[in-house]
């Protein structure tokens, strides 16, 4: 069977791309996994390679680990900006694992489809059991479960003293995402409240997940199943503008226009329209910093092709000189989606290559826009250090 898909393909990210490698190692440079482990296997360019030739020649190459040795990947889309030739490993890697269906993507596809049952169960299993009574990677995931607990947020210090009244009743859909919908529910009511001090009038219609990591386990039946859901609920809603507050979830749902989702007439267009980052509405808003605020306070910019939205520029405004922000082009949390489950050892070595570079010290906090990002950091953040979504620091 062939795992190399030899026509163009339109990426998940948006574009279209052509599978032909030119050794320029561009990728490799950006790669997080890469910076982290030196292991040039982990390399995109390793990747694409493997593929490819599973895809001619199968019967040279053991292909069960072969396909995971491929499959070790964040997600992160990195390598696809920095290609020349626009190569996505992500979306090679979906495609893959569509026709190669494993335990992992089997619990994946359950973990996001029962989110609102398994993740609060998952998140008293953790503060029975703490992650440091568990050696390993198993330790790794149960950090990961601890972050998922509603009461494990900052305490706020930036109070919202003004914000600009440009919603004049207009209607908004506020897209919550798995993480606000199910774990965080409290990011999810200060963005209402966000909302409706600026005059709109937010509702919160029958969202799935966005499907953005389903696709990337190779579950797009399952992603185009979350799709069509959400593309209903927009239409049903009045095809409103959609509000998100997670980089993952913006870039999930941007790749919607370019999906086959049985799209009315101009509808592609104003979906493409209708998506809205929560801090880019709030320029102009005014903050008072508070007494608890921290010492110094790092913006993790999240990799999706979302980039922050608005957060950073926000952020700096309310934040002043105590926010710290600084590129790196391989950074990235480490989260992975899939990766949590098949080599959690890996994110986690990216995460702290993140926070070395980052050097943040007790006191400190993190803070970024993505709940990916967020569950990563919580769960890997060195003793003393504090890490949340920004409308966790925001009092409102
Ligand atoms: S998506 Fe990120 S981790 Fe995966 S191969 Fe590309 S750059 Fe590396
Ligand atoms: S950047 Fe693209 S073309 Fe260059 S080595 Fe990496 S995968 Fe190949």
């Amino acid at each position: 069977m062939s795992l190399h898909p030899i026509e163009p393909y339109h990426c998940v990210h948006g574009g279209e791309a052509r599978i032909d490698c030119v050794l320029c190692g561009k990728c490799l440079t950006v790669c997080p996994l890469f910076h982290s482990t030196k292991r040039e296997e982990l390399s995109p360019k390793a990747k694409f390679h493997l593929l490819r030739a599973l895809g001619e020649d199968g019967a040279a190459l053991r292909e069960k680990p072969a396909v995971r040795l491929a499959g070790l990947c964040l997600s992160c889309g990195k390598c696809e900006k920095a290609c020349p030739r626009g190569l996505c490993v992500p979306d090679l890697l979906g495609r893959a694992r569509a026709r190669h269906p494993g335990w992992r993507a089997f619990v994946w596809k359950h973990w996001v489809a029962r989110a609102g049952l398994l993740w609060p169960m998952a998140a008293s299993l953790s503060r029975a059991l703490p992650a440091p009574l568990f050696p390993g990677a198993l330790g790794a995931m149960m950090g990961s479960l601890a972050a998922l607990d509603g009461k494990n947020v900052l305490t706020p210090w930036l109070r919202v003293v003004s914000l600009e009244k440009r919603g004049a009743g207009e209607k908004v859909a506020v897209f919550p995402g798995c993480t606000a919908a199910h774990a965080h529910k409290d990011w999810l009511a200060k963005a209402m409240r966000l909302l409706a001090g600026m005059g709109f009038d937010p509702v919160v219609p029958d969202f799935a997940c966005c499907g953005c990591t389903l696709g990337h386990a190779g579950l797009q039946g399952e992603q185009k199943r979350m799709r069509l859901a959400n593309v209903a609920a927009w239409r049903a809603a009045g095809r409103p503008k959609l509000v998100a507050f997670c980089a993952t979830c913006r870039c999930g749902l941007k790749s919607y226009a370019g999906a086959d989702l049985g799209w009315r007439a101009g509808e592609q267009d104003a979906w493409a329209m209708a998506q809205t980052a929560l801090s880019g509405l709030m320029e102009g808003a005014r903050f008072e910093v508070l007494d608890n605020a921290p010492r110094s306070v790092v913006y993790h910019k999240p990799c999706h092709g979302s980039g922050d939205g608005g957060d950073l520029r926000m952020l700096r405004q309310a934040a002043g000189e105590r926010l710290i922000y600084k590129e790196g082009q391989s950074l990235c949390c480490g989260f992975g989606g899939l990766l949590q489950l098949g080599a959690p050892e890996l994110s986690q070595r990216v995460a702290g290559s993140a926070l070395a570079f980052y050097a943040v010290k007790p006191g400190d906090q993190i803070v970024t826009g993505c709940s990916g990002c967020t569950v990563q950091f919580k769960a890997n953040v060195p003793e003393g250090v504090g890490a949340g979504h920004w409308l966790e620091i925001v009092s409102a």
